[in-house]
């Protein structure tokens, strides 16, 4: 069980012997192998994750793998988005589609199918609401492994509350962040032995980056121009870029595309040392935002996450929650429900656009990383007007009446004169 190389402290990786891979199939061979796996209708092979198998952890035989069919997600075409832009093609990945409704079942499946293979006895994680979700959903799965997950009191949803408590899994709200849980549960895994399942755990990432295979088999494996994501403690951001990376090392892909990464203002150290040019971020204790599964102050894996970007002439910028709550309006009223930190990637894009970073011909891909009904009270807060972010541009208030037919026929707008 360790995370980080004993001499330089940087986190592990995942390396794949990309030339036997090669001498494995032709990429010609390797399409062929994804396509016909998505005609899967039970079994290992369905799952959006392990379709890729020998690209992801070719070692875990699939006897020792939990997975619930995780993956296999809408791509979604946003039409009222591009017209509004004037600019697209634009796509949302919609990974609120997993089991556990965030994308955060890539990781875990991947994670816990490992630890069962290692032979431990108990997984843990600390976490904004989603990882918590997933990881006691994935371990109850495996039965016999126990599950412990730290949340902050009052930073996470009271759905993302719910899952970890009806898994059977422990669950402990610290009087902290998350950056105070993070830096907690390392110091109780130094003691005890817990298998952690953050995103610092490099087997995590190898589940994740399958969004990326998934994107491009989606789009018949013509890369988008840019792929556009939330970005909070940035293991996804890398793990994608990872996964593109192989790719084209393996003659799949010829060009990667760029990457931006958006965060919330309230937590954005990646953007600012983005545009400040530093080499490194300087941790800062978040504020208050609506995109409470990215308000993270010191992101583990930012080093990996600055380079990637960087490699990719990607960029990393920062909105505000008004923008975010807008986007993810907008996102919502054209029947593709997403969370506020999909928001903030949505109204990452719209900024980019009208900066002219994105051009107005170029495709992007946003990926929308939970589902909108986690955050039920964020949704009503701006219908009803009553949100942090201020009035909503396109809240749509409940409207309520005494139980008559005339004023029943009143609020539907059916009275005449
Ligand atoms: C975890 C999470 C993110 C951020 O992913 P990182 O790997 O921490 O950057 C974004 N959105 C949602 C909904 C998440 O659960």
């Amino acid at each position: 069980m360790i995370y980080r190389c004993g001499a330089c402290g940087g986190l592990l990786e995942v390396r794949h012997d990309l030339e036997a891979l090669r001498d494995l199939r032709t990429p010609r061979s390797w399409k062929a192998l994804f396509r016909e796996r998505l005609s899967a209708i039970r079994g290992f092979h369905r799952s959006g994750v392990w379709r890729y198998h020998e690209l992801v952890l070719p070692d875990l035989s699939p006897a020792d793998a939990v997975t619930l069919g995780e993956g296999n997600t809408g791509l979604y075409r946003l039409e009222a988005l591009e017209r509004r832009a004037g600019a697209g093609p634009l796509h949302l990945k919609h990974e609120g589609q997993n089991p556990s409704l965030s994308f955060k079942d890539r990781g875990m499946t991947a994670g816990v199918s490992w630890a069962r293979r290692l032979g431990v006895r108990a997984v843990a994680c600390a976490s904004t609401g989603d990882t918590s979700a997933a990881l006691a959903l994935y371990a109850a799965r495996a039965e016999g492994l126990a599950a412990l997950v730290v949340v902050p009191r009052d930073g996470i949803t009271l759905e993302q509350l719910g899952q970890p408590l009806a898994s059977g899994c422990r669950t402990i709200r610290l009087d902290t962040d998350f950056d105070g849980c993070i830096q907690l549960l390392q110091e109780l895994a130094r003691l005890h032995p817990l298998y952690l399942l953050n995103s610092l755990n490099s087997i995590r990432l190898e589940g994740q980056k399958t969004i990326a295979f998934e994107i491009l088999q989606q789009l018949d494996w013509e890369p988008p121009d840019w792929i556009v994501m939330p970005v909070g403690n940035a293991g996804n951001v890398s793990a994608l870029a990872k996964g593109f990376s192989e790719l084209r090392e393996l003659g799949i892909l010829e060009r990667v595309p760029r990457l931006a990464g958006v965060q919330a203002a309230a937590a954005a150290p990646l953007a600012r040392a983005f545009s400040e040019g530093a080499p490194e971020i300087e941790p800062l204790v978040a504020g208050e935002t609506i995109a409470t599964a990215i308000r993270i102050g010191n992101p583990v894996s930012a080093p990996k996450a600055l380079s990637a970007v960087r490699a990719s002439q990607g960029v990393f910028l920062q909105v505000d929650d008004a923008a975010a709550a807008d986007a993810k309006a907008l996102v919502d009223a054209s029947g593709v429900s997403i969370c506020p930190n999909s928001g903030v990637a949505v109204a990452g894009w719209l900024q980019l656009v009208s900066e002219g970073v994105i051009g107005r011909r170029e495709s992007a891909v946003v990926v929308g990383t939970a589902h909108g009904i986690k955050f039920s009270r964020t949704t009503l807060d701006y219908h009803r007007g009553t949100s942090p972010a201020g009035p909503g541009a396109h809240a749509n208030p409940p409207v309520e009446t005494a139980a008559t037919l005339e004023d029943l026929e009143r609020a539907a707008g059916l009275a005449c004169g």
